[in-house]
């Protein structure tokens, strides 16, 4: 792992501030934009196997909600803290409007490692999480969903336990559910599919062929490992992919099927059979056409950045780059597809799950899909068009047209009272 690590809050404070400065905006809307809206720290017990109570200390940001209902996922980690929920919660105010869906920005986290927890105690983690947070969460107010070490289970455990205390179902509370109690056909793939879509869109830019491609991927989780499937489809060649326990090369490719498989068998890639190991850092910087961070924040950073070979970036994770890597990554004219962009497919589903629970009307994988694809690329062509415009980058790009769109809701709602 990259060990120079910069608190994500700073980060996302630094990367808006860089996008007011060139949007001008006023020290009055700078300030609104800047903090979170509401912050809720929940500490609270849980009975263990053994009989036991243990405190944890979970929390629910929302940062800002002028364009409509908070929405933002729930991680599960040992390394949660209240500035990277912050920060997750800001990327996901900029990532909603990038897209032009009508939710504003959330995050929730608990300090756990859910590895350690069994399946009965996990429940009962997550049912008292989502009881403390319920005086946040609803269908109109913020949704949450998964993230890191969450899953469909755990929203499926969050939204039957929001019912219960109301008495009836109510499904809209939380996406990423199962499919039957409400999920979303291709919600699980979802922020993959958005990856391979603006995957393609990137390459299509840069004159670049899938079939010629070869990708390095950093996370096997959702996220990763679909990716690592979808764009395996599309023609490239997988040679790296990793997990918490280390990455797994082969400079020919990997089988990304087996891989898969593997995994899923021994819990880890590690060991998996024709490949040789590495570690996170060093698989960031193997020799490949495309990287795709797909774990954690903080991965490129300014001791990395030079080493780093890809000439396309993707960022699949939230904030894998820091400032400074971003500023070294640009002069040496390496493309970054920026999260609040290329990992926006998630949320983009999230938000069809929403509609179809509330018109109780389902579509099909087909109708999906469709939908995804034209939402995404219409916000890379549109992100591309601010970035050439504006003669700057796709992450400055990407900011300039979703801070102006929260800064203009946010202007002509007005301040209350
Ligand atoms: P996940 O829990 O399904 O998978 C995370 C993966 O990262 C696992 O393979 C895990 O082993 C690996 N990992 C964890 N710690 C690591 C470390 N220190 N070094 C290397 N690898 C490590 O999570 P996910 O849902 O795939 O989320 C991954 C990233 O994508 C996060 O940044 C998340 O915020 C972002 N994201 C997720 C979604 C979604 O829909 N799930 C949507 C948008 C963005």
């Amino acid at each position: 792992m990259a060990i120079d690590v910069m608190n994500p809050y700073d980060m996302a404070v630094a990367q808006f501030d860089e996008a007011a400065d060139r949007l001008g905006l006023s020290q009055a809307m700078r300030a609104i934009l800047r903090k979170p809206k509401r912050e809720l720290i929940v500490n609270f017990p849980v009975r263990m196997d053994d009989g036991d109570v243990e405190m944890f200390t979970g929390y629910r940001v929302q940062h800002n909600i002028n364009r409509g209902p908070a929405k933002g996922g729930i991680r599960f980690s040992p390394e949660v803290s209240l500035d990277e929920v912050r920060a997750l919660a800001m990327w996901m105010t900029w990532k909603c409007a990038v897209v032009g869906i009508p939710f504003g920005g959330a995050k929730g986290g608990v300090i756990c490692d859910p590895h350690k927890l069994s399946r009965a105690e996990l429940e009962r983690l997550s049912r008292r999480y989502a009881t403390e947070i319920s005086i946040l969460i609803g269908p109109d107010s913020d949704i949450p969903a998964p993230d890191m070490n969450t899953n469909p289970q755990i929203m499926a455990w969050m939204m039957d336990t929001f019912s219960m205390h109301k008495g009836y179902s109510i499904p809209a509370v939380i996406t990423g559910k199962p499919l039957a109690i409400g999920g979303s056909e291709g919600r699980l793939e979802a922020t993959a599919r958005g990856v391979q879509y603006v995957t393609l869109e990137a390459m299509h830019d840069l004159g670049m062929r899938p079939e010629d491609s070869s990708v390095v991927i950093q996370g096997f989780g959702n996220v990763g490992s679909i990716s690592a499937r979808l764009l395996h489809e599309l023609g490239c060649k997988i040679l790296a992919v990793s997990d918490l326990h280390g990455g797994v090369y082969n400079p020919h490719g990997i089988d990304i099927h087996r891989a898969l498989r593997y995994s899923k068998e021994h819990g880890s890639l590690k060991g998996l059979p024709e490949t040789e190991p590495v570690t996170n850092a060093e698989l960031l910087e193997l020799p490949c056409d495309v990287l795709v961070p797909a774990a954690l924040e903080n991965q490129v950073t300014a001791k990395n950045a030079l080493r780093v070979k890809a000439r396309l970036m993707i960022e699949a994770a939230n904030g894998p780059t820091t400032p400074e890597a971003d500023r070294i990554l640009n002069d040496r004219g390496v493309m970054i597809v920026p999260d609040i962009l290329a990992n926006a497919g998630g949320v983009t589903v999230s938000y069809f799950e929403w509609v179809q629970d509330l018109q109780r009307f389902f579509w099909s994988e087909h109708e999906i899909d469709n939908r995804l694809e034209s939402i995404i690329t219409r916000a890379y062509r549109a992100v591309r068009a601010k970035t050439d415009e504006q003669e700057t980058n796709m992450r400055m790009g990407a900011y300039l047209l979703a801070v102006a769109r929260v800064a203009e809701a946010t202007e002509i709602r007005g301040v209350y009272p």
